[in-house]
């Protein structure tokens, strides 16, 4: 019962905090699958694992605006020194006149937001107090949304370009977006293959690799996000050098990258 209610106010918060911008285009990304999303959550010790492939699923509802969490083209050699890049790719206020009426809409980065919305995420929990059972589920909201944009960071195809889009430095990289296009499935299922191959050995291996992480501000999660990003852009390089998806040790260094980074923030906002 309280399960089936904590989605339906997902839904609604994630539908109306974000309604109001009419910006729309047609492109095609997806993510590591759900089953990926929900074994980085459970790791990470978050009681409802499954919630965090809510986003993909929200993501439908209006496509254009929501994909830009899931991702950012990075330029194929760019490699982020600075966490003032996280800032120039995010979402802004605009203003538009609509049958003559002025009205506020929100436009996402064309080249995608995901780091943006990571911060931006991570600073709603630190600011809620969690005294009332609205900003309880508000926590939830923001957890399980952050956990699902944590999961994405270290897919190496969510920081490499897609298909047509610009890339951060404005740039278009239209090998490497094809690349991206044709083999994304590939990726988002790459962790559930070999997963499932040996799920022993795996467990194993992933629970050497976690680490403690300490996060106590912004600039420490800033920090952590340019290490997964540039990790998974140069794993994305090379599988595009070499036309192929990810091996298995490249596919757990990256999860457990997020599993690592979640499990920190969970611990110092719960
Ligand atoms: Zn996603």
């Amino acid at each position: 019962m309280r399960g089936s209610f904590k989605f339906f106010l997902f839904l609604f918060l994630a539908l109306f905090l974000f309604i109001e911008n009419p910006f729309r285009c047609v492109n095609l990304s997806l993510a590591w699958d759900c089953e990926t999303h929900a074994y980085i959550a459970k790791k990470a010790g978050l009681k409802n694992p499954e919630y965090a492939c809510l986003p993909d699923i929200v993501r439908e509802e209006f496509y254009s605006f929501f994909v830009s969490f899931h991702y950012h083209s990075l330029p194929p050699q760019e490699v982020i020194k600075s966490s003032e890049y996280i800032d120039r790719f995010k979402v802004e206020e605009k203003f538009v006149y609509m049958n003559g009426k002025k009205i506020k809409i929100l436009v996402p980065h064309p080249s995608g937001t995901i780091y943006w919305k990571i911060v931006d995420l991570y600073e709603r929990m630190q600011k809620l107090n969690k005294g009332s059972l609205e900003n309880k589920v508000k926590y939830d909201y923001y957890l399980y949304s952050i956990a699902h944009f944590i999961g994405d960071l270290s897919n190496p195809l969510h920081n490499f370009p897609f298909y047509e889009k610009p890339a951060g430095d404005g740039n278009f990289y239209p090998e490497e977006g094809k690349f991206n296009k044709d083999n994304h499935e590939r990726f988002d299922k790459a962790f559930t293959l070999y997963y499932h191959l040996n799920p022993k050995e795996i467990e194993q291996k992933i629970d050497s690799k976690i680490e403690v992480i300490k996060i106590n501000s912004v600039e420490d999660l800033k920090r952590e996000i340019l290490k997964i990003a540039n990790s998974a852009k140069e794993i994305a390089l090379r599988c595009f050098k070499e036309n192929r998806i990810p091996t298995q040790e490249e596919v757990l260094k990256q999860v457990s990258f997020s599993i690592s980074l979640l499990k920190s923030l969970y611990n110092s906002t719960y």
